[in-house]
């Protein structure tokens, strides 16, 4: 069969390599894809933009491809799987109506307050309803959320009542775009998040195994919000009793909500989760794809077949098949542009790579291109993502950090702590 996956990231070259596993693929096209995924055996880039949805339906039905996988949250929240099964191309992610779960904020509080679905306390406001004293009314500190897609940046977690409302106005004002349209200020919930990812066939769930991020960009979980700068799984803080609390109090009632709703949800879905102290877990936010960069470590421990699963999922068949995992810990550190998240990194020699494909785990291309002299270059905020395999996530870090080490570009920085809550578990004290 040949499989097309959409986007051009870390998460995109994962799907694209975990894919390319399957003795029943014999091609994947990656649209556009990055300098990894063109180095991949079986894998081809295609030079369409993960935003170009009439470009991409057609590019389906030219190749005359079986499956398609979204990777990113614009194409799905623009719509793009509506695109393909009007003309009934299979394409793996949620319609545009449940993809709003990520493309609105706002939406999705009220969504999760209708169903009974734990998150923090809220409260929706455009300029014209906005009001001051509320804001002055709350505990600090105070999150204030652009409700639109803002990259992960929409989310100021603000120490005091004038900064939440001089971040609120500052949204109306448009510096997240028309995403600002629209704010949610809610309350700020203590505890330890979990990236809770599963797959979805419209009513049955198969979660995927558990993972973490780290979202903040320096060592010690300090500095700006990012995208994500490291992630691992399994997530030893989503125990089984806690698993199974997330997948009854969250999970199952979502996906019976969107049903109930009539917008099935069919796809990955990726729930933000903090957990309190007391083990009480609360919605921080919903992904309507897979996580970036927690596909990496995660895929990295598939056993299955993926293009498998997905079929299962669009034929509603989900509850028919089985996920099996490595049991081995997986852990990908993000090695990002010197000035990310604010700045990028364009055209620098990544050196390297060779001697880090002999190494054991597994690195992939974020933001990578070819240039004319055939090397491999920066293009991005966050470059690469190298993996690690272990028998416990500390064994897993140590040899993400030897590929680490094995790669250098000038101004590339990185975390050199991911992981170390679950390591701080693993050591008794
Ligand atoms: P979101 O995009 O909504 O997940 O927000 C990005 C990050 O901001 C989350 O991963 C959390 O680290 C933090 N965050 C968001 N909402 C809250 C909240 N209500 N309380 C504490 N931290 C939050």
């Amino acid at each position: 069969m040949k499989v097309l996956i959409v986007g051009p990231g870390g998460r995109e070259h994962a799907l694209a390599w975990k894919c390319a596993q399957s003795p029943r693929v014999a091609r994947v096209l990656v649209a556009p894809g990055n300098a990894g995924t063109a180095r991949e055996h079986k894998v081809r880039n295609v030079p369409v933009a993960a935003e170009d949805i009439s470009g991409l339906v057609a590019l389906a039905r030219d190749e005359k491809v079986d499956l398609t996988i979204i990777g990113p949250e614009a194409p799905l929240v623009a719509g793009i799987v509506d695109a393909f099964n009007d003309v009934r191309l299979p394409c793996f992610g949620p319609r545009r109506a449940p993809a709003q779960l990520e493309g609105s904020k706002a939406f999705t509080k009220e969504f999760l307050t209708r169903h009974r679905i734990p998150t923090a306390a809220y409260a929706t406001f455009t300029r014209e309803t906005f009001d001051a004293g509320f804001v002055r009314a709350q505990r600090l500190p105070i999150v204030v959320k652009a409700s639109g897609l803002a990259a992960g940046k929409g989310v100021i977690i603000a120490k005091t009542h004038a900064e939440a409302i001089a971040t609120v106005l500052a949204m109306f004002d448009g510096q997240f775009g028309n995403s600002g349209t629209q704010v949610v200020v809610e309350e700020f919930l203590q505890g330890e998040e979990a990236s809770f990812i599963v797959m979805a066939d419209g009513v049955h769930i198969l979660p995927l195994a558990t993972s973490q991020d780290h979202k903040r960009r320096d060592d010690g979980d300090q500095g700006p919000n990012t995208g994500g700068m490291g992630a691992y799984s399994p997530a030893p803080v989503v125990t089984p009793a806690q698993h199974a609390r997330i997948m009854r109090e969250i999970i199952e009632p979502t996906i019976r909500g969107l049903a109930a709703d009539r917008m099935p949800y069919t796809g990955f879905l990726y729930a933000g989760v903090m957990i309190a102290p007391d083990g009480t877990p609360k919605v921080l936010e919903f992904n309507c794809r897979f996580g970036d960069p927690e596909t990496q470590p995660v895929l990295m421990r598939l056993q299955s077949d993926l293009p498998t699963l997905c079929e299962a999922a669009l034929a509603g068949r989900l509850h028919t098949v089985r996920a099996e995992w490595d049991s081995r810990a997986a852990l990908g550190v993000v090695l990002a542009a010197e000035h990310y998240p604010d700045g990028s990194s364009n055209g620098e020699i990544i050196s390297g790579l060779d001697q880090a494909a002999r190494l054991p785990g597994k690195i992939f291309h974020a933001a990578t291109s070819t240039n004319k002299q055939g090397q491999v270059v920066t293009h991005g905020g966050r470059i690469l993502c190298a993996v690690g395999l272990g028998a416990t996530v500390g064994e897993a870090q140590h040899q993400a950090y030897r590929l680490v080490d094995a790669v250098h570009w000038p101004g590339m920085r990185y975390r050199k702590d991911i992981g170390h809550l679950a390591i701080a578990r693993e050591t008794p004290h």
